[in-house]
């Protein structure tokens, strides 16, 4: 049997981060070409073929509406081609929950797509990229990873990209899988699926569910404090933010008058979702904001920098109700 044929899209990161040596702490991510990258995995001997294409060399925290437009086109073009089995990106750990979340929502599940991150540089001590790179090589091959959407691979570990979150800033387990646990656990010897896939898979289509924006939003995110007033929505107006997300205390609350700042810019046509500060839970309805009667939208699972990905997809395709918007976050 011939190996799987597997795309590579770099964009940068710490995977393709160097620069300190083995024990400095400064380094500058994305300073490797994605193809040395791509060499020293090759050498491996992992059963695949890798076809390289660098789309972008910044740290995650630089990324935007026209790198995630390269990656989108170029995994559509990916998934129409019969010779390629599944695609790899390489990213930024920073920001690779909303790449891998707005890519969930715009593409369809007929292929594995993986992204690939490393919380240590490639050239400190216990680099992790390789092993996770190793990983997402044993995923992207895998026919059985078609169907679960966009996932995010890091520490043996595979996440559903609707769940994948960033709960660390320097630790190796940096990820978190949020309502759901992950997906499965992965080694460069073997894949352990925990359940069947719970996207449509390529036999019945598996089509995308939004289209890709042709422009992002301005979707804020405000994050709710003790003793703030409600300027700060006044401000976001002011500048013409078109949606917010409040990342609010507990179950998505803010001072009165933050609340009700923020149900006049629902009522007028400026969607709201509220969503925690807190690191997980769930955000539901009518718990101690009165949704209903307000105009607001409660995020439920997803936290604030994936329900922004959410709502900026939604106005763009026309969701600006508040109950068109809620059923979107509740089937998120
Ligand atoms: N801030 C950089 C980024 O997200 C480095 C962090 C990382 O990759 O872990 O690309």
């Amino acid at each position: 049997m011939s190996s799987a044929r597997i795309l590579v899209l770099g964009t940068g990161g710490t995977i393709a981060g160097a620069g300190s040596g083995a024990t400095g702490a400064a380094y500058r991510p994305g300073g490797l070409a994605l193809d040395s990258l791509v060499a020293h995995l090759s050498a491996l001997g992992l059963d695949a073929e890798l076809a390289a294409r660098e789309i972008a060399r910044i740290g995650s925290q630089d990324i935007g509406w026209a790198e995630w437009e390269a990656l989108h086109a170029a995994c559509t073009a990916a998934l129409d081609d019969p010779g390629i089995a599944g695609v790899i990106i390489t990213h930024g750990t920073d920001t690779a929950e909303e790449t891998a979340f707005l890519l969930d929502l715009t593409l369809p599940s007929t292929k594995p797509i993986v992204l690939v991150g490393a919380m240590r540089p490639a050239d400190a001590v216990g680099a992790d990229g390789m092993r996770n790179f190793a990983n997402a090589v044993k995923v992207a091959s895998d026919p059985a990873a078609s169907g679960r959407g966009v996932m995010l691979v890091m520490g043996d570990a595979i996440l559903a990209a609707r769940d994948a979150r960033k709960a660390a800033t320097s630790s190796i387990d940096a990820f978190r899988s949020f309502p759901r646990g992950p997906l499965a656990r992965v080694t460069p010897a073997s894949i352990d699926w925990y359940g069947p896939p719970h996207r449509v898979g390529p036999e019945n289509g598996g089509a995308a569910r939004y289209a890709f924006p042709q422009e992002l939003p301005r979707v804020a995110i405000l994050t709710a404090g003790a003793g703030m007033d409600e300027k700060p929505v006044e401000a976001l107006l002011g500048i013409g933010a078109r949606g917010i997300v409040l990342a609010g205390m507990g179950q998505g609350n803010a001072p009165r008058v933050v609340i009700e700042a923020l149900a006049r810019a629902a009522a007028s046509g400026v969607p709201v979702v509220r969503a925690t500060r807190v690191d997980e839970g769930l955000v539901d309805r009518n718990v101690e904001v009165d949704d209903d009667a307000l105009g607001l939208v409660a995020a439920r699972a997803l936290g604030p920098a994936k329900a922004r990905v959410l709502l900026m997809v939604l106005i763009a395709n026309g969701v600006t109700d508040a109950g068109a918007v809620q059923a979107a976050f509740d089937g998120g």
